[in-house]
Protein backbone atom coordinates (compact mmCIF):
# COMPACT_ATOMS: atom_id res chain seq x y z
CA UNK A 1 0.00 0.00 0.00
CA UNK A 2 1.32 3.59 -0.60
CA UNK A 3 1.63 5.84 2.00
CA UNK A 4 0.42 9.72 2.21
CA UNK A 5 3.06 10.22 4.39
CA UNK A 6 6.11 9.11 1.82
CA UNK A 7 3.86 10.90 -1.02
CA UNK A 8 6.21 12.74 -3.26
CA UNK A 9 6.03 16.69 -3.65
CA UNK A 10 6.57 16.50 -7.34
CA UNK A 11 2.56 15.45 -7.56
CA UNK A 12 0.07 17.65 -7.85
CA UNK A 13 -2.43 17.99 -5.02
CA UNK A 14 -5.79 16.35 -4.92
CA UNK A 15 -6.28 12.62 -4.71
CA UNK A 16 -4.06 10.14 -6.49
CA UNK A 17 -0.03 10.55 -5.39
CA UNK A 18 2.93 8.53 -6.21
CA UNK A 19 5.11 8.18 -2.81
CA UNK A 20 8.77 7.52 -2.31
CA UNK A 21 9.14 3.81 -3.06
CA UNK A 22 8.68 4.63 -7.13
CA UNK A 23 10.99 2.25 -8.78
CA UNK A 24 10.45 4.38 -11.93
CA UNK A 25 9.66 1.34 -14.29
CA UNK A 26 7.01 3.34 -16.36
CA UNK A 27 4.06 1.04 -16.27
CA UNK A 28 1.96 3.64 -14.86
CA UNK A 29 2.57 6.26 -17.32
CA UNK A 30 2.01 3.41 -20.48
CA UNK A 31 -1.44 2.44 -18.72
CA UNK A 32 -2.63 6.13 -17.49
CA UNK A 33 -0.03 8.61 -19.88
CA UNK A 34 -2.78 11.51 -18.46
CA UNK A 35 -2.43 11.13 -15.25
CA UNK A 36 1.53 10.05 -14.25
CA UNK A 37 4.61 11.56 -15.93
CA UNK A 38 8.39 10.88 -15.57
CA UNK A 39 10.14 13.28 -12.96
CA UNK A 40 13.49 12.42 -13.95
CA UNK A 41 14.24 9.11 -11.83
CA UNK A 42 10.68 8.44 -10.71
CA UNK A 43 6.93 8.95 -11.79
CA UNK A 44 4.91 11.47 -10.11
CA UNK A 45 0.93 12.39 -11.04
CA UNK A 46 1.00 15.71 -13.12
CA UNK A 47 -2.76 15.76 -13.52
CA UNK A 48 -5.69 14.17 -11.74
CA UNK A 49 -7.70 12.05 -12.77
CA UNK A 50 -11.39 13.80 -14.12
CA UNK A 51 -13.24 12.19 -16.93
CA UNK A 52 -14.17 8.81 -15.97
CA UNK A 53 -11.85 7.11 -18.30
CA UNK A 54 -8.66 8.69 -16.72
CA UNK A 55 -10.12 7.31 -13.47
CA UNK A 56 -10.21 3.95 -14.34
CA UNK A 57 -6.75 3.92 -15.99
CA UNK A 58 -5.46 5.86 -13.14
CA UNK A 59 -6.90 2.57 -11.21
CA UNK A 60 -5.33 0.72 -13.81
CA UNK A 61 -1.90 1.65 -13.39
CA UNK A 62 -2.00 1.67 -9.09
CA UNK A 63 -3.30 -2.18 -9.25
CA UNK A 64 -0.50 -2.24 -12.07
CA UNK A 65 2.24 -0.83 -10.10
CA UNK A 66 4.99 -3.42 -8.80
CA UNK A 67 5.69 -1.91 -5.52
CA UNK A 68 2.01 -0.54 -4.75
CA UNK A 69 3.58 2.90 -4.85
CA UNK A 70 0.69 4.68 -6.23
CA UNK A 71 -2.06 5.66 -3.91
CA UNK A 72 -5.71 7.58 -3.20
CA UNK A 73 -6.28 9.48 -0.49
CA UNK A 74 -10.38 8.89 -0.97
CA UNK A 75 -11.66 5.33 -0.93
CA UNK A 76 -12.51 4.05 -4.58
CA UNK A 77 -14.17 1.27 -5.96
CA UNK A 78 -11.46 -0.98 -7.58
CA UNK A 79 -13.38 -3.79 -9.43
CA UNK A 80 -13.27 -2.35 -12.81
CA UNK A 81 -9.80 -2.29 -12.52
CA UNK A 82 -8.82 -5.37 -11.46
CA UNK A 83 -11.17 -7.00 -13.47
CA UNK A 84 -9.59 -5.37 -16.06
CA UNK A 85 -6.62 -7.44 -16.70
CA UNK A 86 -5.22 -9.24 -18.82
CA UNK A 87 -6.50 -6.44 -21.05
CA UNK A 88 -7.49 -7.47 -24.77
CA UNK A 89 -4.24 -5.77 -27.20
CA UNK A 90 -5.71 -7.60 -30.63
CA UNK A 91 -6.79 -10.85 -31.86
CA UNK A 92 -6.04 -13.34 -28.91
CA UNK A 93 -3.28 -11.60 -27.47
CA UNK A 94 -3.47 -9.71 -23.82
CA UNK A 95 -1.03 -7.70 -21.67
CA UNK A 96 -1.55 -8.88 -18.03
CA UNK A 97 -1.21 -5.61 -16.01
CA UNK A 98 -0.25 -6.57 -12.98
CA UNK A 99 3.49 -6.45 -13.28
CA UNK A 100 6.33 -8.03 -10.30
CA UNK A 101 9.12 -5.68 -8.62
CA UNK A 102 11.20 -8.58 -9.06
CA UNK A 103 11.44 -8.10 -13.05
CA UNK A 104 11.21 -4.65 -12.46
CA UNK A 105 7.47 -4.02 -13.53
CA UNK A 106 7.94 -5.59 -16.71
CA UNK A 107 5.12 -6.53 -18.58
CA UNK A 108 3.75 -9.55 -19.54
CA UNK A 109 1.13 -11.33 -22.11
CA UNK A 110 -1.84 -13.98 -22.06
CA UNK A 111 -2.11 -15.52 -25.75
CA UNK A 112 -5.55 -17.35 -25.47
CA UNK A 113 -6.00 -20.14 -27.64
CA UNK A 114 -8.56 -23.03 -27.47
CA UNK A 115 -5.69 -25.00 -27.45
CA UNK A 116 -4.63 -24.15 -24.05
CA UNK A 117 -3.24 -20.03 -23.06
CA UNK A 118 0.17 -19.27 -23.05
CA UNK A 119 1.52 -16.46 -20.88
CA UNK A 120 4.60 -15.02 -22.25
CA UNK A 121 6.91 -13.93 -19.55
CA UNK A 122 5.71 -13.72 -15.39
CA UNK A 123 3.21 -11.12 -13.93
CA UNK A 124 2.84 -10.96 -10.36
CA UNK A 125 0.77 -14.09 -9.19
CA UNK A 126 -1.43 -11.87 -7.72
CA UNK A 127 -5.15 -13.11 -6.65
CA UNK A 128 -7.26 -10.82 -8.83
CA UNK A 129 -5.44 -11.46 -12.10
CA UNK A 130 -4.86 -14.87 -11.38
CA UNK A 131 -8.50 -15.79 -11.02
CA UNK A 132 -9.14 -13.76 -14.48
CA UNK A 133 -6.86 -15.63 -16.12
CA UNK A 134 -8.56 -18.81 -14.54
CA UNK A 135 -11.52 -17.61 -16.02
CA UNK A 136 -9.96 -17.20 -19.67
CA UNK A 137 -8.64 -20.60 -19.26
CA UNK A 138 -6.01 -20.85 -17.01
CA UNK A 139 -2.27 -21.23 -18.22
CA UNK A 140 -1.07 -23.93 -20.36
CA UNK A 141 2.47 -22.87 -21.30
CA UNK A 142 4.81 -20.21 -20.30
CA UNK A 143 6.98 -18.75 -22.36
CA UNK A 144 10.05 -17.18 -20.76
CA UNK A 145 11.79 -14.52 -22.82
CA UNK A 146 15.03 -14.14 -19.99
CA UNK A 147 16.30 -14.59 -16.65
CA UNK A 148 15.38 -11.33 -15.63
CA UNK A 149 11.28 -11.69 -16.34
CA UNK A 150 10.58 -15.26 -14.70
CA UNK A 151 9.24 -13.80 -11.82
CA UNK A 152 6.59 -15.80 -10.25
CA UNK A 153 6.73 -18.67 -13.04
CA UNK A 154 6.63 -20.75 -10.30
CA UNK A 155 3.77 -20.11 -8.67
CA UNK A 156 1.68 -20.00 -12.29
CA UNK A 157 3.42 -23.80 -12.70
CA UNK A 158 1.98 -24.67 -9.30
CA UNK A 159 -1.43 -23.56 -9.87
CA UNK A 160 -2.00 -24.50 -13.49
CA UNK A 161 0.34 -26.94 -14.35
CA UNK A 162 1.92 -25.50 -17.46
CA UNK A 163 4.60 -26.67 -18.66
CA UNK A 164 8.01 -23.47 -18.88
CA UNK A 165 10.52 -22.51 -21.73
CA UNK A 166 13.58 -20.54 -21.14
CA UNK A 167 16.36 -20.46 -23.27
CA UNK A 168 19.29 -22.69 -21.57
CA UNK A 169 21.71 -20.28 -21.54
CA UNK A 170 19.68 -18.22 -19.24
CA UNK A 171 18.69 -21.23 -16.99
CA UNK A 172 19.74 -20.18 -14.23
CA UNK A 173 18.66 -21.98 -10.29
CA UNK A 174 15.17 -19.87 -9.61
CA UNK A 175 14.50 -21.45 -13.36
CA UNK A 176 16.17 -25.09 -13.05
CA UNK A 177 12.81 -26.68 -12.71
CA UNK A 178 11.65 -25.34 -16.24
CA UNK A 179 10.61 -27.90 -18.50
CA UNK A 180 11.94 -26.79 -21.75
CA UNK A 181 15.48 -24.92 -21.83
CA UNK A 182 16.23 -25.34 -25.85
CA UNK A 183 20.07 -24.76 -26.69
CA UNK A 184 22.04 -23.29 -29.59
CA UNK A 185 20.73 -20.14 -31.64
CA UNK A 186 18.61 -22.01 -34.44
CA UNK A 187 14.70 -20.77 -34.31
CA UNK A 188 12.60 -23.43 -32.97
CA UNK A 189 8.97 -23.84 -33.56
CA UNK A 190 7.45 -24.44 -30.35
CA UNK A 191 3.85 -25.44 -32.04
CA UNK A 192 2.63 -24.14 -35.23
CA UNK A 193 2.58 -20.51 -35.50
CA UNK A 194 4.81 -20.39 -32.50
CA UNK A 195 8.51 -19.44 -32.95
CA UNK A 196 11.31 -19.19 -30.41
CA UNK A 197 13.75 -17.27 -31.77
CA UNK A 198 16.98 -16.83 -29.69
CA UNK A 199 18.36 -13.66 -29.59
CA UNK A 200 21.49 -13.01 -27.52
CA UNK A 201 23.00 -9.91 -26.18
CA UNK A 202 20.68 -7.91 -23.36
CA UNK A 203 21.48 -11.51 -21.69
CA UNK A 204 23.55 -14.74 -23.05
CA UNK A 205 20.49 -16.48 -23.04
CA UNK A 206 17.51 -14.10 -24.54
CA UNK A 207 14.74 -14.97 -26.75
CA UNK A 208 11.97 -13.51 -28.60
CA UNK A 209 9.16 -15.46 -29.38
CA UNK A 210 6.95 -14.72 -32.81
CA UNK A 211 3.14 -15.94 -32.74
CA UNK A 212 1.47 -16.07 -35.66
CA UNK A 213 3.82 -14.03 -37.75
CA UNK A 214 1.81 -10.72 -36.60
CA UNK A 215 3.19 -10.53 -32.49
CA UNK A 216 6.99 -10.60 -31.42
CA UNK A 217 7.06 -10.52 -28.03
CA UNK A 218 10.55 -8.91 -27.39
CA UNK A 219 11.37 -8.98 -23.56
CA UNK A 220 14.03 -6.83 -23.35
CA UNK A 221 15.81 -6.89 -26.95
CA UNK A 222 13.68 -4.47 -28.97
CA UNK A 223 10.91 -1.96 -27.68
CA UNK A 224 9.72 1.77 -29.10
CA UNK A 225 10.87 4.50 -28.61
CA UNK A 226 8.10 7.60 -27.85
CA UNK A 227 10.48 9.93 -27.98
CA UNK A 228 12.38 9.08 -31.32
CA UNK A 229 9.47 7.42 -32.66
CA UNK A 230 11.82 4.39 -33.59
CA UNK A 231 12.14 0.88 -32.61
CA UNK A 232 15.24 0.79 -30.26
CA UNK A 233 17.58 -1.49 -28.19
CA UNK A 234 18.71 -0.96 -24.83
CA UNK A 235 22.09 0.14 -25.20
CA UNK A 236 22.74 1.12 -21.35
CA UNK A 237 21.19 -1.92 -20.32
CA UNK A 238 23.07 -4.45 -22.51
CA UNK A 239 24.29 -7.01 -20.06
CA UNK A 240 26.12 -9.83 -22.13
CA UNK A 241 27.15 -8.54 -25.52
CA UNK A 242 25.90 -5.59 -27.95
CA UNK A 243 27.73 -7.01 -30.46
CA UNK A 244 25.72 -10.22 -30.10
CA UNK A 245 22.72 -8.02 -29.69
CA UNK A 246 23.29 -6.20 -32.98
CA UNK A 247 24.01 -10.03 -35.18
CA UNK A 248 20.58 -10.81 -33.34
CA UNK A 249 18.61 -8.00 -34.23
CA UNK A 250 19.60 -8.68 -37.74
CA UNK A 251 19.00 -12.23 -37.83
CA UNK A 252 15.39 -10.82 -37.14
CA UNK A 253 15.12 -8.93 -40.09
CA UNK A 254 14.10 -12.55 -41.34
CA UNK A 255 10.92 -12.52 -40.00
CA UNK A 256 7.89 -10.26 -40.61
CA UNK A 257 5.66 -9.21 -37.84
CA UNK A 258 3.45 -5.85 -36.73
CA UNK A 259 3.42 -5.65 -33.31
CA UNK A 260 6.67 -5.10 -30.91
CA UNK A 261 5.27 -6.24 -27.31
CA UNK A 262 8.49 -5.77 -25.04
CA UNK A 263 8.99 -6.37 -21.40
CA UNK A 264 10.29 -2.89 -20.40
CA UNK A 265 9.72 -0.30 -23.04
CA UNK A 266 6.85 1.04 -25.25
CA UNK A 267 5.11 -1.79 -27.57
CA UNK A 268 3.80 -0.54 -31.42
CA UNK A 269 1.90 -1.90 -34.21
CA UNK A 270 2.97 -1.42 -37.49
CA UNK A 271 2.81 -2.53 -40.94
CA UNK A 272 4.98 -5.63 -41.18
CA UNK A 273 6.88 -3.47 -44.33
CA UNK A 274 7.30 -0.46 -42.11
CA UNK A 275 8.03 -2.31 -39.15
CA UNK A 276 10.69 -4.26 -41.04
CA UNK A 277 12.49 -0.50 -42.58
CA UNK A 278 12.24 0.17 -38.65
CA UNK A 279 14.20 -2.96 -37.68
CA UNK A 280 16.99 -1.90 -40.52
CA UNK A 281 17.06 1.51 -38.94
CA UNK A 282 17.41 -0.22 -35.59
CA UNK A 283 20.24 -1.66 -36.77
CA UNK A 284 22.34 0.86 -38.19
CA UNK A 285 21.56 3.26 -35.46
CA UNK A 286 22.86 0.10 -32.63
CA UNK A 287 25.96 -0.19 -35.35
CA UNK A 288 26.72 3.40 -34.66
CA UNK A 289 26.34 3.09 -30.72
CA UNK A 290 29.32 -0.14 -31.00
S1 LIG B 1 4.19 1.88 -11.90
FE1 LIG B 1 4.78 2.28 -9.79
S2 LIG B 1 6.97 1.86 -9.68
FE2 LIG B 1 6.44 2.01 -11.83
S3 LIG B 1 6.86 4.15 -12.37
FE3 LIG B 1 4.69 4.04 -11.78
S4 LIG B 1 4.63 4.50 -9.60
FE4 LIG B 1 6.75 4.03 -10.13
Amino acid sequence: MAQLALRLDTNVPGDFYVDSTCIDCDACRQIAPAVFHDTGDQSAVYHQPQAAEELLAAQKALVACPTSSIGSAARHDMRAALAAYPELIEDDVYRCGFTSESSFGAFSYLIRREAGNILVDSPRFAGPLVKNIERLGGVRRMLLTHQDDVADHEKFHQRFGCDRVIHRDDARPGTASVELKPAGSDPIELEPGLLMIPTPGHTRGHAVFLWREKFLFTGDHLAWNESTHRLYAFRGACWYSWSEQIRSMERLLDYRFEWVLPGHGRPMRLDADEMHEQLEQCVSWMKKRS
